[in-house]
């Protein structure tokens, strides 16, 4: 019954044979993964059962949006699920770059310096920080900025932490995920040490973590061991593909109502902000959440073993331990990252019809080839992939509200490259 389903949408017989044979050696782990969308799944559940979370937190409110008590609901919800004293996670932030940008501009001073000690930061911060010169930057408010690259093996370098660490450090950044890096994510137990090594040597420098494609991926959160600011964004992991927009910041009580009347404005900050009527979404999303993340990850895990059985280097490897939803698959020729994108996008549910294409795009010194087709505009917890046209010619995706059409659409990516010549079953 499924192979013929699978059949009449265009995979054959020898693709569907071995994604079965794939699939079956992924037992153990996809177990796994399942216990740990279930410990992720009572947190939540107990944050909003905690929180008497009902069905007026629906409601919304609109132009000023005082006593909101959806909007201030899900803040202490997403404080009991992250650990904290307080969030903020509101429509208002409109991405995950606003959210980190939000959380740096506003726990920062003239003066101060910031210090990422994960290596580069993703690349949409270079703008907010000022790495490349930008309008309205942190380095156009006196903020300074500096840099401990990870060693070469991808952990902190603890000896050139100390010595970044100044006096007018501020906020030290450390980003979870690797983004289009080559670098391995950073597993959550490992910041957990930097984290406790930062406030062993500088006890007044604030830690703020990317969280970014990293929740409910593991047992615990950065804010776990100590982040003073979690950061994220509703359209990846904890939105569970429900939330139409938003970012949330998890941390201490301090930070928070300095993000918050950055956010709004001094003397007003958390008590206006309307939350129209995307609440119901934000909570329902909430819920779905450690599920979606699991079909995700059972999907870069199912990705990473079929792709190296065929021989491609794939990061991280299919038996590494996980600490994020992203999967890279290194082709070493351009035709592997097309066909794979054209796959990704044949299986998606909307816009199936389209072919993707390399493309110039602001921001990247070389085309780049994107497949989506999504619930929600760009929202990358749904199944996407994207790569750019140059060496290593490598492809990165991630997402798949559903294991069963991450599997769908894998299967598609490798149904293009087999049809192509470009792997042999
Ligand atoms: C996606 C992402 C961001 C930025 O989020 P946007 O919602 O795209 O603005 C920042 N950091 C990391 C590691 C990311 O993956």
């Amino acid at each position: 019954m499924l192979q013929s389903m699978y059949g009449a949408m265009g995979i054959s017989r020898e693709v569907f044979a071995f994604g079965a044979e794939i699939e079956k050696e992924q037992k153990d782990r996809f177990d796994q993964i399942d216990r740990m969308a279930e410990v992720n799944q009572l947190k939540v559940l107990m944050a909003m059962q905690k929180n008497r979370i009902s069905a007026e937190h629906f409601n919304g409110s609109t132009g000023y949006g005082y006593n909101d008590a959806g909007r201030d609901g899900l803040e202490d919800v997403y404080a009991d699920v992250f650990h904290t004293q307080a969030a903020l996670v509101r429509p208002q932030i409109t991405c995950g770059t606003h959210a980190l940008s939000l959380a740096l501009s506003a726990n920062l001073r003239p003066g101060d310096e910031l210090v990422s000690i994960s290596g580069k930061p993703y690349d949409t911060l270079e703008e907010v920080i000022g790495i490349r010169p930008s309008r309205g930057s942190l380095a156009e408010y006196g903020v300074t900025y500096a840099q401990v690259d990870l060693t070469p093996e991808g952990h902190f370098d603890y000896d050139a932490i100390r010595a970044a660490i100044g006096p007018k450090t501020r906020i030290a950044a450390i980003q979870r995920s690797k983004g289009y890096l080559t670098r391995p994510s950073l597993p959550v137990e490992e910041i957990g040490e930097a984290i406790a090594f930062v406030k062993s040597i500088a006890p007044e420098v604030l830690v703020m973590v990317d969280n970014c494609y990293g929740e409910f991926v593991c047992e615990k959160e950065p804010s776990d061991y100590g982040a003073d600011m979690t950061v994220g964004s509703l359209i990846k992991n904890p939105g569970g593909g429900l939330a139409p927009i938003g970012g949330y910041i998890a941390g201490t009580k301090e930070c928070i109502e300095n993000c918050a009347v950055r956010l709004t404005s001094p003397g007003l900050g958390r008590e206006v902000g309307a939350s129209l009527d995307v609440m119901r979404s934000l909570y329902q999303g909430l819920f779905l959440a450690p599920t979606v993340t699991a079909g995700a990850l059972k999907g870069a895990v199912f990705a990473a073993n079929l792709y190296e059985r065929l021989g491609f280097k794939v990061i991280p490897d299919g038996r590494a331990p996980r600490t994020d939803i992203i999967q890279a698959v290194e082709f070493g020729f351009p035709e592997g990252v097309i066909a794979f994108c054209e796959g990704i996008q044949a299986a998606a549910p909307v816009d199936s019809y389209v072919t993707p294409e390399p493309w110039a795009m602001p921001g990247y010194d070389s085309d780049v080839i994107m497949a989506a087709g999504a619930f929600v505009q760009g929202a990358s917890i749904e199944l996407s992939a994207d790569g750019p046209m140059k060496p290593p010619y490598a492809v990165y995706f991630q997402g798949g509200l559903t294991w069963q059409h991450a599997k769908a659409g894998i299967l598609m990516s490798l149904q293009r490259l087999y049809e192509k010549g470009l792997v042999k079953l």
